[in-house]
């Protein structure tokens, strides 16, 4: 045990959501052992923390469209804040060559984010087979992104904009793989049109499990340096474009009051109860 106790928790099996498993995988997300596609793809497990005492209080979604605070990632992410985990024993429990996405629901920060933070260096350390990914609305606190930059090559953490301006702050930070948020006319994926709109206009990659039948697993781009584009999506995307607009009308010294550190920890405990 490396004695990391977080809340949250990890999956027991592979996840079966037909965005992340690979399309060679069974429906419940298993490598096949059967068939044409026997062997094919990997499996990605995935972790869940609590929205709210995980997350930074600056992002624009937080309780106004988050995806994670709808569905049924809100059931994962409600049972993540009554539950508590190692995630590096966890992590070195999943078999060979497993995948594994980083919260899916929350994020790196809270009063137990460093402990969180730590876990995820020392369990891609300890098991060089694994290969992660997340993503961090925290990606302007220096610290995170110190810690980011810092972690093993097998482990990518994306920087999550609320705003596509804010591309250039992130690559000045040492940012290398970074997310940017596009409206679409269906608020799902990206027709062929949109996706060529978004790469000429910005040089991202339209995230390939919005417009085509093909998952993370396959994909795993947001392991890579590079630029990604999601459309805005979910059951609160709705409000969501609402919250993104926004924060897209400020003006980025209106959004430089984000606490960092011990001071915002202390903030999201006081706030809501971490
Ligand atoms: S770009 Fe690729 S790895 Fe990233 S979310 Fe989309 S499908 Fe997954």
């Amino acid at each position: 045990m490396s004695g990391h106790k977080v809340r949250g928790f990890g999956t027991k099996g592979p996840s079966a959501n037909i965005k992340i498993r690979s399309k060679h995988a069974t429906k419940k997300g298993k490598i096949r052992k059967h068939g044409p596609n026997a062997g094919k793809g990997q499996a990605v497990y995935a972790t869940y923390r609590a929205v709210r005492s995980s997350c930074p209080i600056d992002c624009a979604l937080l309780d106004a469209g988050c995806y994670a605070q709808e569905g049924n990632v809100n059931i994962h992410q409600r049972r993540a804040g009554t539950e508590t985990f190692d995630p590096v024993a966890w992590a070195e429990g999943l078999p060979l060559g497993s995948l594994i996405r980083w919260n899916v629901s929350g994020d790196v920060v809270g009063a137990d984010g460093a402990d969180y933070r730590d876990a995820i260096h020392e369990a891609h350390t300890k098991r060089p087979d694994l290969k992660g990914w997340s993503y961090t609305h925290a990606w302007a606190d220096p610290e995170i992104a110190q810690w980011a930059q810092g972690l093993p090559d097998n482990v990518r953490i994306v920087a999550s904009m609320d705003d596509p301006t804010d591309v250039d702050r992130a690559r000045s930070m040492g940012w290398k793989t970074i997310a940017q948020v596009t409206e679409t006319a269906d608020g799902k994926g990206f027709t062929d049109d949109e996706a060529r709109k978004v790469r000429a206009d910005t040089g991202a990659l339209p995230c390939p499990a919005q417009r085509v039948d093909l998952g993370c697993a396959d994909c795993q781009a947001c392991g890579r340096d590079g630029l990604i584009s999601f459309a805005v999506h979910g059951p609160g995307q709705k409000k969501a474009r609402v919250s993104l607009a926004a924060r897209r009308s400020l003006a980025v010294v209106d959004r430089d009051v984000a606490l960092t550190g011990s001071e915002r920890d202390r903030y999201i405990a006081e706030r809501f109860g971490a």
